[in-house]
């Protein structure tokens, strides 16, 4: 077995990373090169705007190319209980929003012709007890009145004909949803970038920055830019100087396995309708096939960080889980298994503004493929003078009472959440 993304195991080679080292006057300067920072680096680009990206290391390195391969509508949370902790306007704006950032990263597949195996096959969310689908229902029925004619909720009996596993108690099926190769899609957006006229910097990570009047200077080990703005798009980032932000978000582990190929026939088996897959414990389960036949299987097996060992420790829970919810694969091989960190806000939802003048969009706390795609864009597009405003565009975000940067209470969040799925 390999401890290694399969999406980054299988990307194509990139060809158009800097080969010297940073420096130079820019428009913008993007820090971090997941899929917010490509994004606006390609709107901007495209747009005419001088600008770099600086990339701690690999381009796609982190949770971009980490991550379950699903670009859902919806948000992170439960329909439902997002309406409770926001109001029904509000979350009827969230949720829209989730539907066009889907539509973006479609728009983007297109006009970049970028070859990522895309399906358009939707999301189905599966009750994993019985009164789990007494909540989906609830859910369905706010869901279809407020944003989403087209949801269905399906019974345990139709769920056993879409997920041929003995689990699942129901389900509801949000057809607005996508799935890609995560690796190709990044080096795509990447490539199209840098066609465009951005300049990426990979292995160069941020470790000072100073504001010189309007402008800023930023530092790397190699050699330093200079920009008159400056886009953080840095994720859960471990390095450099974005203690404020840290104190903000949690990095919270999740993990993944992948299995050998499996047969047509298997597959045509397994899951039919070749869809995205989550079930409805709080720290549950994501699924979905790859494009050549593997199911990849994850989820936050463990509230932990994720490095080498814990990836491994995670790989043997995620390992039964998947025996358990499809027997007629506890032989199968793994091939790959990793970990990423996802960037947990308080709120699960994500959050934009500007911090000591730079921009900054993170916090999409698990989900966030279509958003980061979507944010990445409407970000660099207000600093075309394109549009006004952007999407969670905030004016203040408090930090988290008692987070220094370390996220020490993650074992007790994990305690509580394991609690509330025995109890649920
Ligand atoms: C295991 C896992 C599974 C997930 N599954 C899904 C899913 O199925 N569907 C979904 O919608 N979302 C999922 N997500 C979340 C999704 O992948 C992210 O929300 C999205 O990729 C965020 O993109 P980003 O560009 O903001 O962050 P990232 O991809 O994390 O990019 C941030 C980049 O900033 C760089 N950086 C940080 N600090 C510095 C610095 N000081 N200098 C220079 N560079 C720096 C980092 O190296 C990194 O490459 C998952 C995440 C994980 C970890």
């Amino acid at each position: 077995m390999k401890f290694d993304s399969y999406w980054l195991a299988t990307a194509p080679t990139l060809k158009c990373a800097e080969q010297s080292p940073p420096e130079g006057t820019f428009d913008v300067v993007v820090v971090g090169g997941g899929f917010t920072g490509l994004s606006a680096a390609r709107t901007l680009a495209r747009g005419g705007a001088r600008v770099a990206l600086l990339e701690a290391g690999r381009l796609i390195g982190e949770a971009s190319g980490r991550n379950g391969g699903q670009c859902n509508t919806g948000v992170a949370q439960d329909y439902v209980s997002l309406v409770e902790q926001v109001g029904r306007e509000r979350a009827m704006i969230h949720y829209r929003t989730y539907a066009e950032a889907v539509t973006t990263v479609e728009q983007v597949i297109r006009e970049e012709s970028i070859e990522c195996d895309y399906l358009h096959h939707g999301k189905l969310k599966l009750a994993a007890k019985p009164e789990h689908y007494d909540k989906l229902a609830r859910t369905f029925e706010a869901i279809r009145r407020d944003v989403d004619p087209d949801v269905e909720l399906l019974s345990a009996a139709s769920v056993r004909e879409e997920v041929d596993s003995p689990l699942f108690h129901g389900g509801l099926l949000q057809r607005n949803g996508g799935q890609m190769h995560m690796g190709r899609f990044g080096i795509g957006l990447a490539q199209a970038a840098h066609h465009h006229g951005a300049r990426l910097f990979e292995y160069a990570p941020v470790n000072a920055i100073t504001r010189e009047g309007r402008a800023y200077r930023l530092g790397t080990p190699q050699g330093e830019l200079r920009a008159n703005h400056v886009l953080l798009a840095t994720g859960a980032s471990q390095v450099g100087p974005l203690n404020w932000f840290r104190r903000r978000m949690a990095p919270v582990g999740s993990f993944i396995v992948v299995t050998e190929p499996l047969s047509s026939e298997q597959c045509a088996q397994l899951l039919p309708n070749r869809r995205a897959y989550v079930t409805s414990r709080i720290i549950g389960n994501y699924f979905r096939l790859t494009p050549d036949n593997r199911l990849l299987f994850g989820g936050r097996a463990r509230f932990a960080i994720s490095d080498e060992k814990s990836d491994a420790k995670s790989g043997e829970i995620l390992r039964r889980g998947l025996a358990e919810a499809f027997p007629q694969l506890s032989d199968v091989r793994l091939d790959y298994c990793w970990g990423g960190l996802v960037d947990m806000s308080r709120d699960r939802l994500p959050h934009a503004g500007c911090h000591d003048g730079m921009h900054y969009v993170m916090g999409y706390s698990g989900h966030g493929v279509q958003m980061s795609v979507h944010m990445g864009k409407s970000l660099a597009e207000t600093l075309l003078g394109q549009r006004e405003t952007y999407p969670w565009q905030e004016s203040e975000w408090p930090a988290i009472p008692g987070h220094f940067g370390k996220p020490w209470f993650l074992p007790l969040i994990g305690s509580w959440y394991r609690l509330q799925d025995r109890l649920r």
